[in-house]
Protein backbone atom coordinates (compact mmCIF):
# COMPACT_ATOMS: atom_id res chain seq x y z
CA UNK A 1 0.00 0.00 0.00
CA UNK A 2 1.18 3.42 -1.20
CA UNK A 3 1.60 6.14 1.29
CA UNK A 4 0.98 8.20 -1.26
CA UNK A 5 -2.35 6.85 -1.81
CA UNK A 6 -3.67 6.54 1.79
CA UNK A 7 -2.57 10.47 2.53
CA UNK A 8 -4.44 11.01 -0.72
CA UNK A 9 -7.80 9.31 0.43
CA UNK A 10 -8.16 11.16 3.64
CA UNK A 11 -7.11 14.53 1.91
CA UNK A 12 -9.92 14.07 -0.32
CA UNK A 13 -12.07 12.48 2.29
CA UNK A 14 -11.82 15.72 4.37
CA UNK A 15 -11.99 18.55 1.18
CA UNK A 16 -15.28 16.32 0.30
CA UNK A 17 -17.20 16.67 3.66
CA UNK A 18 -15.80 20.16 4.35
CA UNK A 19 -17.10 21.31 1.17
CA UNK A 20 -20.16 19.19 1.29
CA UNK A 21 -21.00 20.95 4.56
CA UNK A 22 -20.42 24.76 3.75
CA UNK A 23 -21.92 24.62 0.45
CA UNK A 24 -25.00 23.12 2.03
CA UNK A 25 -25.05 25.90 4.43
CA UNK A 26 -24.97 28.18 1.67
CA UNK A 27 -27.31 27.04 -0.03
CA UNK A 28 -30.15 26.02 2.52
CA UNK A 29 -29.65 29.61 3.65
CA UNK A 30 -30.42 30.88 -0.01
CA UNK A 31 -33.59 28.00 -0.01
CA UNK A 32 -34.62 29.80 3.22
CA UNK A 33 -37.89 28.04 4.62
CA UNK A 34 -39.64 26.76 7.92
CA UNK A 35 -37.78 24.21 9.69
CA UNK A 36 -39.86 20.66 9.76
CA UNK A 37 -41.09 20.69 13.57
CA UNK A 38 -44.80 19.32 14.47
CA UNK A 39 -46.53 21.70 16.52
CA UNK A 40 -47.16 21.10 20.10
CA UNK A 41 -50.27 20.22 21.34
CA UNK A 42 -51.92 22.44 23.90
CA UNK A 43 -54.98 22.04 25.33
CA UNK A 44 -57.52 24.45 23.82
CA UNK A 45 -59.71 27.20 25.72
CA UNK A 46 -63.29 26.20 24.98
CA UNK A 47 -66.17 28.66 26.55
CA UNK A 48 -69.35 28.35 26.28
CA UNK A 49 -71.16 31.30 24.20
CA UNK A 50 -67.70 31.77 21.99
CA UNK A 51 -68.20 32.41 18.22
CA UNK A 52 -65.77 30.36 15.85
CA UNK A 53 -63.79 33.64 15.42
CA UNK A 54 -63.66 34.48 19.16
CA UNK A 55 -62.72 30.38 19.79
CA UNK A 56 -59.88 30.93 16.73
CA UNK A 57 -58.09 34.25 17.99
CA UNK A 58 -58.08 33.06 21.67
CA UNK A 59 -56.79 29.55 20.35
CA UNK A 60 -54.37 31.07 17.81
CA UNK A 61 -55.61 28.82 15.26
CA UNK A 62 -55.10 30.50 11.63
CA UNK A 63 -58.53 30.87 9.91
CA UNK A 64 -57.04 28.05 6.83
CA UNK A 65 -57.04 25.85 9.95
CA UNK A 66 -60.40 26.58 11.40
CA UNK A 67 -61.62 26.23 8.31
CA UNK A 68 -60.59 22.70 8.10
CA UNK A 69 -61.58 21.93 11.63
CA UNK A 70 -65.33 22.83 11.62
CA UNK A 71 -65.61 22.56 7.52
CA UNK A 72 -66.14 26.32 7.70
CA UNK A 73 -67.75 27.38 4.23
CA UNK A 74 -67.64 31.37 3.95
CA UNK A 75 -66.42 34.05 6.34
CA UNK A 76 -69.64 35.22 7.67
CA UNK A 77 -69.24 30.91 9.14
CA UNK A 78 -66.83 32.72 11.94
CA UNK A 79 -69.84 34.55 13.65
CA UNK A 80 -71.42 31.80 14.24
CA UNK A 81 -71.27 30.27 18.15
CA UNK A 82 -68.49 27.06 18.70
CA UNK A 83 -72.08 25.29 19.77
CA UNK A 84 -73.78 25.36 16.47
CA UNK A 85 -70.96 22.76 15.30
CA UNK A 86 -71.94 19.94 17.58
CA UNK A 87 -68.32 18.98 18.77
CA UNK A 88 -67.09 17.99 22.18
CA UNK A 89 -63.51 19.48 23.81
CA UNK A 90 -62.39 15.99 22.75
CA UNK A 91 -63.44 15.88 19.59
CA UNK A 92 -62.30 20.09 18.80
CA UNK A 93 -59.02 18.99 20.34
CA UNK A 94 -58.39 16.49 17.88
CA UNK A 95 -59.40 17.66 14.80
CA UNK A 96 -57.32 20.62 15.70
CA UNK A 97 -54.41 18.99 16.35
CA UNK A 98 -54.70 17.10 13.35
CA UNK A 99 -55.20 19.99 10.94
CA UNK A 100 -52.47 22.37 12.62
CA UNK A 101 -49.59 19.26 12.20
CA UNK A 102 -51.07 19.00 8.39
CA UNK A 103 -50.51 22.88 8.43
CA UNK A 104 -47.53 23.01 9.58
CA UNK A 105 -45.82 20.13 7.16
CA UNK A 106 -47.62 22.23 3.54
CA UNK A 107 -46.33 25.50 5.27
CA UNK A 108 -42.58 23.18 6.13
CA UNK A 109 -42.28 22.45 2.39
CA UNK A 110 -40.46 24.89 -0.52
CA UNK A 111 -43.00 24.31 -3.41
CA UNK A 112 -40.63 25.14 -5.95
CA UNK A 113 -37.68 23.26 -5.11
CA UNK A 114 -39.79 19.75 -4.48
CA UNK A 115 -41.22 19.26 -8.12
CA UNK A 116 -37.62 20.92 -9.53
CA UNK A 117 -35.80 18.22 -7.67
CA UNK A 118 -38.40 15.17 -9.11
CA UNK A 119 -37.75 16.52 -12.50
CA UNK A 120 -33.98 16.77 -12.28
CA UNK A 121 -34.40 12.95 -10.84
CA UNK A 122 -36.15 11.33 -13.63
CA UNK A 123 -34.12 12.89 -16.15
CA UNK A 124 -30.72 12.16 -14.43
CA UNK A 125 -31.65 8.71 -13.21
CA UNK A 126 -32.87 8.01 -16.54
CA UNK A 127 -29.18 9.20 -18.51
CA UNK A 128 -27.96 6.94 -15.88
CA UNK A 129 -30.46 3.85 -16.15
CA UNK A 130 -29.04 4.28 -20.26
CA UNK A 131 -25.18 4.46 -19.49
CA UNK A 132 -25.74 1.23 -16.67
CA UNK A 133 -27.78 -0.39 -19.05
CA UNK A 134 -25.22 -0.15 -22.32
CA UNK A 135 -22.23 -0.75 -19.92
CA UNK A 136 -20.52 3.12 -20.03
CA UNK A 137 -19.54 3.22 -16.50
CA UNK A 138 -16.20 3.27 -15.80
CA UNK A 139 -15.42 4.11 -12.09
CA UNK A 140 -14.37 7.67 -12.99
CA UNK A 141 -17.91 8.10 -14.85
CA UNK A 142 -19.11 6.19 -11.62
CA UNK A 143 -16.79 8.95 -9.42
CA UNK A 144 -18.14 11.67 -11.70
CA UNK A 145 -21.99 10.95 -11.29
CA UNK A 146 -21.85 10.37 -7.65
CA UNK A 147 -20.26 13.78 -7.69
CA UNK A 148 -23.12 15.10 -9.69
CA UNK A 149 -25.60 13.63 -7.20
CA UNK A 150 -24.09 15.00 -4.79
CA UNK A 151 -23.92 18.55 -5.83
CA UNK A 152 -27.29 18.50 -7.47
CA UNK A 153 -29.58 16.83 -5.13
CA UNK A 154 -28.02 17.21 -1.65
CA UNK A 155 -26.06 20.04 -1.82
CA UNK A 156 -28.18 22.84 -4.47
CA UNK A 157 -31.43 21.04 -3.94
CA UNK A 158 -30.97 19.63 -0.30
CA UNK A 159 -31.64 17.50 2.43
CA UNK A 160 -35.31 17.48 1.64
CA UNK A 161 -36.97 15.15 0.15
CA UNK A 162 -35.39 12.31 0.11
CA UNK A 163 -36.04 8.80 -0.30
CA UNK A 164 -35.62 7.71 3.85
CA UNK A 165 -37.57 11.28 4.84
CA UNK A 166 -41.02 10.02 3.00
CA UNK A 167 -40.80 6.64 4.98
CA UNK A 168 -39.46 7.92 8.54
CA UNK A 169 -41.53 11.12 8.20
CA UNK A 170 -45.12 9.37 6.95
CA UNK A 171 -44.54 7.04 10.11
CA UNK A 172 -43.52 9.50 12.38
CA UNK A 173 -46.40 12.14 11.70
CA UNK A 174 -49.07 8.83 11.90
CA UNK A 175 -47.12 7.45 14.26
CA UNK A 176 -47.69 10.62 16.29
CA UNK A 177 -50.50 12.53 15.47
CA UNK A 178 -52.87 10.37 13.28
CA UNK A 179 -51.95 11.96 9.95
CA UNK A 180 -51.16 11.41 6.77
CA UNK A 181 -49.63 14.08 4.33
CA UNK A 182 -50.56 12.94 1.20
CA UNK A 183 -47.71 14.69 -1.00
CA UNK A 184 -45.51 12.71 0.72
CA UNK A 185 -47.39 8.90 -0.17
CA UNK A 186 -46.72 10.41 -3.47
CA UNK A 187 -43.23 10.92 -3.36
CA UNK A 188 -43.14 7.55 -1.75
CA UNK A 189 -45.05 6.09 -4.16
CA UNK A 190 -42.92 7.20 -6.70
CA UNK A 191 -39.54 6.63 -5.04
CA UNK A 192 -40.97 2.81 -4.72
CA UNK A 193 -42.06 2.68 -8.12
CA UNK A 194 -38.37 3.51 -9.37
CA UNK A 195 -37.73 0.81 -6.85
CA UNK A 196 -40.00 -1.49 -8.81
CA UNK A 197 -38.89 -0.69 -12.28
CA UNK A 198 -35.31 -0.96 -11.68
CA UNK A 199 -33.59 -2.24 -8.52
CA UNK A 200 -33.04 0.56 -6.06
CA UNK A 201 -31.97 2.66 -8.77
CA UNK A 202 -33.10 6.05 -6.57
CA UNK A 203 -30.87 4.83 -3.91
CA UNK A 204 -27.87 4.33 -6.10
CA UNK A 205 -27.63 6.98 -8.25
CA UNK A 206 -30.51 9.60 -6.53
CA UNK A 207 -29.99 9.66 -3.00
CA UNK A 208 -28.26 12.64 -1.88
CA UNK A 209 -27.14 10.75 1.22
CA UNK A 210 -26.38 7.30 -0.58
CA UNK A 211 -24.61 8.77 -3.23
CA UNK A 212 -22.65 10.69 -0.64
CA UNK A 213 -21.84 7.38 1.27
CA UNK A 214 -20.93 5.60 -1.79
CA UNK A 215 -18.33 8.26 -3.02
CA UNK A 216 -16.37 8.58 -0.13
CA UNK A 217 -16.39 4.49 -0.46
CA UNK A 218 -14.60 4.79 -3.73
CA UNK A 219 -12.03 7.50 -2.50
CA UNK A 220 -10.79 4.78 -0.90
CA UNK A 221 -10.62 2.60 -4.18
CA UNK A 222 -7.80 1.54 -6.39
CA UNK A 223 -8.29 2.93 -9.69
CA UNK A 224 -9.75 -0.41 -11.45
CA UNK A 225 -12.27 -0.07 -8.29
CA UNK A 226 -11.81 -3.41 -7.56
CA UNK A 227 -10.34 -3.22 -4.17
CA UNK A 228 -10.05 -0.61 -1.57
CA UNK A 229 -6.80 0.98 -0.86
CA UNK A 230 -7.11 0.98 2.80
CA UNK A 231 -8.54 -2.51 3.98
CA UNK A 232 -12.77 -2.33 3.04
CA UNK A 233 -15.03 -5.10 5.14
CA UNK A 234 -18.23 -6.73 3.58
CA UNK A 235 -20.48 -7.59 6.21
CA UNK A 236 -22.52 -10.00 6.61
CA UNK A 237 -26.07 -9.87 5.62
CA UNK A 238 -28.08 -11.44 8.16
CA UNK A 239 -26.20 -8.76 10.83
CA UNK A 240 -26.52 -5.72 8.88
CA UNK A 241 -29.87 -6.12 8.21
CA UNK A 242 -30.96 -7.85 11.58
CA UNK A 243 -29.80 -4.60 12.90
CA UNK A 244 -31.92 -2.37 9.78
CA UNK A 245 -35.00 -4.38 11.33
CA UNK A 246 -34.49 -3.84 14.92
CA UNK A 247 -33.77 -0.45 14.12
CA UNK A 248 -36.93 -0.10 12.24
CA UNK A 249 -39.31 -1.79 14.98
CA UNK A 250 -37.72 0.45 17.42
CA UNK A 251 -38.36 3.57 15.76
CA UNK A 252 -42.32 2.67 15.00
CA UNK A 253 -42.82 1.57 18.66
CA UNK A 254 -41.08 4.69 20.22
CA UNK A 255 -42.93 6.89 17.71
CA UNK A 256 -46.28 5.26 17.93
CA UNK A 257 -45.92 5.05 22.12
CA UNK A 258 -44.06 8.13 22.86
CA UNK A 259 -44.11 9.92 19.57
CA UNK A 260 -41.19 10.90 19.73
CA UNK A 261 -38.61 10.65 16.82
CA UNK A 262 -35.65 9.14 17.44
CA UNK A 263 -33.94 9.15 14.13
CA UNK A 264 -34.36 13.52 13.76
CA UNK A 265 -31.56 13.88 16.33
CA UNK A 266 -29.16 12.05 14.25
CA UNK A 267 -30.50 12.17 10.76
CA UNK A 268 -27.62 11.81 8.74
CA UNK A 269 -29.26 13.94 5.75
CA UNK A 270 -28.62 16.91 7.85
CA UNK A 271 -25.36 16.92 6.29
CA UNK A 272 -27.05 18.77 3.88
CA UNK A 273 -28.60 21.37 6.36
CA UNK A 274 -25.42 21.61 8.49
CA UNK A 275 -27.17 24.58 11.25
CA UNK A 276 -29.85 22.14 12.70
CA UNK A 277 -26.90 19.72 13.36
CA UNK A 278 -26.31 19.58 17.13
CA UNK A 279 -23.08 18.13 18.55
CA UNK A 280 -24.42 14.61 19.12
CA UNK A 281 -26.12 14.74 15.82
CA UNK A 282 -22.55 16.39 14.19
CA UNK A 283 -20.73 13.59 15.74
CA UNK A 284 -22.50 10.53 14.97
CA UNK A 285 -22.83 11.87 11.62
CA UNK A 286 -18.90 12.21 10.89
CA UNK A 287 -18.33 8.79 12.64
CA UNK A 288 -21.02 7.70 9.66
CA UNK A 289 -18.91 9.87 7.17
CA UNK A 290 -15.54 8.34 8.37
CA UNK A 291 -16.84 4.60 8.40
CA UNK A 292 -17.96 4.73 4.82
CA UNK A 293 -14.64 4.84 4.01
CA UNK A 294 -14.69 1.10 5.25
CA UNK A 295 -18.14 -0.06 4.93
CA UNK A 296 -20.17 0.46 2.16
CA UNK A 297 -23.21 2.77 2.57
CA UNK A 298 -23.19 2.08 6.45
CA UNK A 299 -26.31 4.35 6.91
CA UNK A 300 -28.15 2.39 3.77
CA UNK A 301 -27.20 -1.37 5.43
CA UNK A 302 -27.44 -0.79 8.99
CA UNK A 303 -30.66 1.88 9.69
CA UNK A 304 -32.07 3.27 6.54
CA UNK A 305 -35.75 3.07 6.76
CA UNK A 306 -36.53 3.59 2.56
CA UNK A 307 -33.50 1.28 2.45
CA UNK A 308 -35.32 -1.83 4.62
CA UNK A 309 -38.34 -0.86 2.41
CA UNK A 310 -36.76 -0.68 -0.54
CA UNK A 311 -34.87 -4.09 -0.10
CA UNK A 312 -38.22 -5.80 0.21
CA UNK A 313 -39.78 -4.31 -3.39
CA UNK A 314 -36.50 -4.82 -5.37
CA UNK A 315 -37.23 -8.42 -4.65
CA UNK A 316 -39.66 -7.82 -8.09
CA UNK A 317 -37.94 -5.57 -9.52
CA UNK A 318 -38.28 -5.45 -13.41
CA UNK A 319 -34.52 -4.44 -14.16
CA UNK A 320 -31.61 -5.85 -12.09
CA UNK A 321 -28.22 -7.42 -12.16
CA UNK A 322 -28.42 -10.31 -14.29
CA UNK A 323 -25.52 -13.18 -15.44
CA UNK A 324 -25.33 -15.04 -18.40
CA UNK A 325 -24.27 -18.17 -17.33
CA UNK A 326 -23.25 -19.19 -20.35
CA UNK A 327 -20.05 -16.88 -20.88
CA UNK A 328 -19.39 -16.81 -17.19
CA UNK A 329 -16.01 -18.51 -16.72
CA UNK A 330 -16.84 -19.29 -12.54
CA UNK A 331 -13.74 -16.73 -12.05
CA UNK A 332 -15.77 -14.41 -9.17
CA UNK A 333 -14.11 -11.58 -10.33
CA UNK A 334 -17.69 -9.87 -9.90
CA UNK A 335 -17.93 -10.94 -6.35
CA UNK A 336 -14.63 -9.74 -5.23
CA UNK A 337 -15.07 -6.54 -6.73
CA UNK A 338 -18.89 -5.88 -5.41
CA UNK A 339 -18.82 -3.52 -2.56
CA UNK A 340 -21.19 -5.95 -0.51
CA UNK A 341 -22.03 -9.53 -0.35
CA UNK A 342 -24.65 -9.05 -3.18
CA UNK A 343 -22.94 -10.92 -6.07
CA UNK A 344 -21.50 -13.63 -4.14
CA UNK A 345 -25.07 -14.48 -3.01
CA UNK A 346 -26.46 -14.36 -6.52
CA UNK A 347 -23.61 -16.48 -7.69
CA UNK A 348 -24.51 -19.17 -4.86
CA UNK A 349 -27.89 -18.93 -5.15
CA UNK A 350 -28.33 -17.74 -1.73
CA UNK A 351 -31.77 -17.65 -0.09
CA UNK A 352 -31.79 -14.13 0.69
CA UNK A 353 -30.01 -11.59 -1.17
CA UNK A 354 -28.83 -8.34 0.01
CA UNK A 355 -29.60 -5.22 -1.36
CA UNK A 356 -28.12 -4.42 -4.67
CA UNK A 357 -27.31 -0.80 -5.39
CA UNK A 358 -27.14 -1.31 -9.09
CA UNK A 359 -23.56 0.27 -9.01
CA UNK A 360 -22.28 -1.43 -11.93
CA UNK A 361 -18.88 -2.54 -10.36
CA UNK A 362 -19.23 -5.73 -11.11
CA UNK A 363 -20.23 -5.42 -14.67
CA UNK A 364 -16.58 -3.70 -14.79
CA UNK A 365 -14.92 -6.15 -13.19
CA UNK A 366 -16.22 -9.31 -15.03
CA UNK A 367 -13.49 -10.65 -17.82
CA UNK A 368 -16.24 -11.68 -19.70
CA UNK A 369 -18.84 -9.25 -20.22
CA UNK A 370 -21.15 -11.23 -19.12
CA UNK A 371 -23.51 -9.21 -16.58
CA UNK A 372 -25.80 -7.29 -17.73
CA UNK A 373 -29.04 -4.55 -16.17
CA UNK A 374 -31.82 -6.83 -17.26
CA UNK A 375 -35.43 -6.99 -17.75
CA UNK A 376 -37.29 -10.38 -16.18
CA UNK A 377 -36.02 -13.17 -13.34
CA UNK A 378 -32.59 -13.52 -12.56
CA UNK A 379 -30.64 -16.47 -14.40
CA UNK A 380 -29.80 -19.66 -12.04
CA UNK A 381 -26.07 -20.80 -12.60
CA UNK A 382 -25.81 -24.74 -13.22
CA UNK A 383 -25.96 -26.61 -10.30
CA UNK A 384 -21.87 -27.03 -10.04
CA UNK A 385 -20.43 -23.66 -11.32
CA UNK A 386 -20.08 -22.43 -7.62
CA UNK A 387 -19.00 -23.93 -5.09
CA UNK A 388 -18.68 -22.86 -1.27
S1 LIG B 1 -30.95 3.25 1.65
FE1 LIG B 1 -29.32 4.74 1.41
S2 LIG B 1 -29.60 5.44 -0.62
FE2 LIG B 1 -31.52 4.51 -0.03
S3 LIG B 1 -32.75 6.16 0.88
FE3 LIG B 1 -31.63 5.22 2.50
S4 LIG B 1 -29.82 6.48 2.68
FE4 LIG B 1 -30.67 6.89 0.71
S1 LIG C 1 -24.04 -6.97 -7.53
FE1 LIG C 1 -22.68 -5.68 -6.29
S2 LIG C 1 -21.28 -4.75 -7.77
FE2 LIG C 1 -22.98 -5.56 -8.93
S3 LIG C 1 -24.36 -3.83 -9.15
FE3 LIG C 1 -25.05 -4.97 -7.33
S4 LIG C 1 -24.00 -3.98 -5.61
FE4 LIG C 1 -22.97 -3.29 -7.49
Amino acid sequence: MEESSVVKVFVFFILLVALTTVLSNVSTNMWGGKPETLPEGTELIVEGGMTVMEFGSRNNIPNPVLKKVLGLESKSDLQKPLASFGQSREQLQARVDKAAALEAEHESKNWVKIPVKFGAWFIFLGFVFLMVRKGKITPRVRKALYVTAVILFGIILGADPSPMGTVKDAIHLYGSKKVVFLPRMIALSIFLFIVFLANKFICSWGCQLGTLQDLIFRLNRNSKDTKGVLAQYKMPFWFSNGIRVSFFIMFTIITFGWALDIIDPIDPFKVYKPAVLGAVGGTLIGALLVASLFVYRPWCQFFCPFGLVGWLVEKISIFKINVDYETCIACEACAKACPSTVMEAILKQDKTIPDCFTCGTCMNACPTGSIKLSAGTRNKPPADKFTR
